[in-house]
């Protein structure tokens, strides 16, 4: 075998690597089918074409043979600490997407974080260890927010939806839609000064409206208190390096902001 052979049989098994690291174990059947817990796509999830964005009804997800003498507004209300939201959120229905017996995937980090970031939706490592950004889309996370001077517990994450979606597909709006109150609250209660949305659907759920990331990142945003900006997925790092210098660039935008507006630790 040729030694480009041999490099081309090395960056496949890399890449494969990277796939079973974010999405889980998976397998193909010898007739050529997928066979699986998860569909090896393709393109990068946040690299894809538009996807739908109009926000639609409610899915009504809870029982409604019971009235409950509360909206779920005022539930959300009453909660006024994380630990409260996180009990409402294990009894929520409107949390599941349609793949069964997934765990909740919270958020993680620092209560009182000045700095919060948030991406799509939980994979298959962070379903089975109940917390965001485990995997290998974790691990460069966490080197990203070496690189400008934070350690994973200085600040908050979370995830636009708290359950794993079945074959790591993107998020419904409906989904989307029924989660976001969750987040919201989760938002007002860590009071952040900057949210960093890494992917085009944190960034286009919260800023409520589609557009390509290359739009949306380079500024600040305003959203509950918050300064929120935008950039790419680390998992579209990883497929591709040619986001490599822009999440640099947005991320050491984050820092400075970060410290102009005395941001702790
Ligand atoms: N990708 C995300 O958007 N969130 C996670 O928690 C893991 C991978």
């Amino acid at each position: 075998m040729s030694s480009e052979q041999h490099s081309l049989i090395d960056e496949l098994i890399t890449f494969l690597e990277n796939e079973r690291d974010m999405y889980g174990p998976f397998s193909v059947n010898t007739d050529g089918k997928h066979q699986s817990t998860l569909s090896v796509q393709e393109e990068s999830k946040n690299d894809r074409p538009e996807q739908e964005n109009s926000v639609s009804e409610s899915a009504g997800h809870e029982d409604s043979s019971k009235p409950d003498p509360l909206s779920l507004e005022q539930k959300l209300e009453q909660c006024s600490t994380l630990e409260e939201l996180k009990n409402l959120c294990e009894i929520s229905d409107l949390l599941h997407t349609d793949l069964e017996e997934t765990n909740l995937v919270f958020g993680v980090g620092n209560p009182t974080a000045d700095l919060m970031i948030i991406g799509e939706a939980p994979g298959y490592n962070e379903d089975q260890q109940g917390e965001p950004f485990v995997g290998a889309a974790g691990q460069l996370l966490n080197k990203i927010l070496k690189a400008i001077d934070f350690q994973r517990d200085d600040i908050y994450i979370a995830n636009i939806l708290k359950h794993r979606p079945p074959d790591n597909r993107n998020p419904s709006s409906e989904e989307r839609e029924r989660s976001l109150p969750f987040l919201n609250r989760q938002i007002d209660l860590i009071s952040p000064k900057i949210i960093l949305c890494v992917g085009k659907v944190a960034g286009t759920t919260l800023l409520g409206k589609d557009d390509a990331l290359k739009n949306m990142r380079g500024q600040f945003y305003s959203y509950r208190n918050a300064k929120l900006t935008v950039t790419y997925h680390p998992a579209a790092l990883l497929r591709n390096q040619k986001w490599k210098r822009p999440v640099w660039e947005d991320v050491q935008r984050v820092r400075k902001t970060y410290d102009e507006l005395g941001g702790q630790p």
